[in-house]
């Protein structure tokens, strides 16, 4: 019988990758989303259970029925501007219903867990490469929360009589879709960069606009490290086996040591999709680092990954194809 993980979020972009990848790697992905960014349509590589992490009964019904030998959590909002509106929901989601399912795991005896985190928890460090060892001064609530969360699994970890595995990867901009277009990236509303960019292009919207050009970055405007969701998902697997080897809990950057500004991506949209990208320039987003890249060969080291799918031009082409596979528009 395969051995059963329990993914939560994974009706959303990285979780639906991930069980796919977990089914074509011989698990039993069981999906457990609320469905707030999720999407029915996404789950097809395993049993669903509807329901909110911050729903201990639940959880623990969920979690007595299945009896996974692991968890991956990627439940969590995760947009940048809206943290910074309303930081209370993003402590209430991501915090809260993290301890929720911390809490029934350590009850139930599941031992493993596989933790979605961000590069938002070290914030601007000065142009810094930033490996595991940086210290983390998250800029907004969202990075703030996911800091958090490495802080509770922690402590759950060392606290007597638990037993609590994990591995954290950090991750930088995950980008692109599954090569196959079974499963990609669909926000309502859209907030992510490419996405936006390729939406401007199909005429989905008018325009897409830069968020500030005076940035100290080489053109002005933010620099990020896009790493491609296949590849994220492949390091999932490699850091989900690790522990299931009793390997040491551990934490890894997820990027690909190279940065792009936002109007290298743009640049890159129009040359993939032979169309113009209508953008204009705009003021500054509330929360956002100018500059966040991975300086870590950590995870190709400890765990032998490798971004073999992470060239801006494969992240935005598989994307593109996604963007224009029939049925999209949900
Ligand atoms: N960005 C932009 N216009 C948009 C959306 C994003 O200029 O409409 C910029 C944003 O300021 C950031 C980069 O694109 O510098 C990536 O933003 P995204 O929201 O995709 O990811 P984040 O870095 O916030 O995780």
């Amino acid at each position: 019988m395969s051995e059963t993980i329990l993914v939560t979020g994974g009706a959303g972009y990285i979780g639906s990758h991930a069980c796919k990848a977990l089914a074509e790697s011989g698990y039993t992905p069981v999906t457990y989303d609320n469905f707030v960014t999720g999407w029915h349509d996404a789950v097809q590589f395993g049993p669903l259970e509807e329901g909110d992490l911050r729903d201990p009964d639940r959880l623990a019904a969920v979690l007595t029925r299945h009896q996974p030998v692991a968890v991956m959590h990627f439940a969590a909002l995760s947009d940048v501007g809206a943290a910074s509106r309303d930081p209370g929901l993003y402590w209430d989601n991501n915090v809260i219903g993290s301890l929720r399912l911390v809490e029934a795991m350590a009850a139930a005896g599941v031992e493993n867990l596989v933790f979605s985190s961000t590069c938002a928890t070290y914030g601007d460090q000065d142009g810094v490469m930033l490996d595991e060892s940086c210290a983390q001064y998250p800029m907004n609530a969202y990075g703030a929360s996911k800091r958090a969360v490495e802080d509770l699994i922690r402590n759950f970890a060392a606290a007597p009589g638990v037993v609590l595995n994990h591995v954290f990867f950090r991750y930088f901009n995950v980008a692109g879709a599954d090569p196959d277009a079974r499963v990609g990236e669909f926000h309502r509303p859209e907030t992510h960069l490419i996405p936006l960019a390729l939406d401007a292009v199909r005429g989905r919207r008018d325009k897409l606009t830069i968020f500030g050009q005076d940035y100290p970055t080489p053109d002005g405007t933010c620099v990020r490290d896009y790493v491609h969701v296949s590849d994220l998902i492949a390091a999932h697997i490699l850091g989900l086996e690790h522990l299931l080897n009793g390997g040491a809990s551990d934490v890894f950057n997820l990027g690909t040591g190279r940065g792009f500004s936002v109007r290298e991506v743009v640049e890159t949209v129009a040359r993939v999709t032979g169309e113009p990208v209508p953008a204009v320039d705009g003021p500054r987003r509330e929360g956002d680092c100018a500059a966040l890249v991975s300086g870590s060969v950590k995870a190709a080291e400890k765990l032998g990954w490798k971004a073999d799918h992470s060239t801006l031009e494969q992240m935005i082409a598989t994307a593109w194809a996604w963007h224009q596979r029939p049925g999209y528009e949900r």
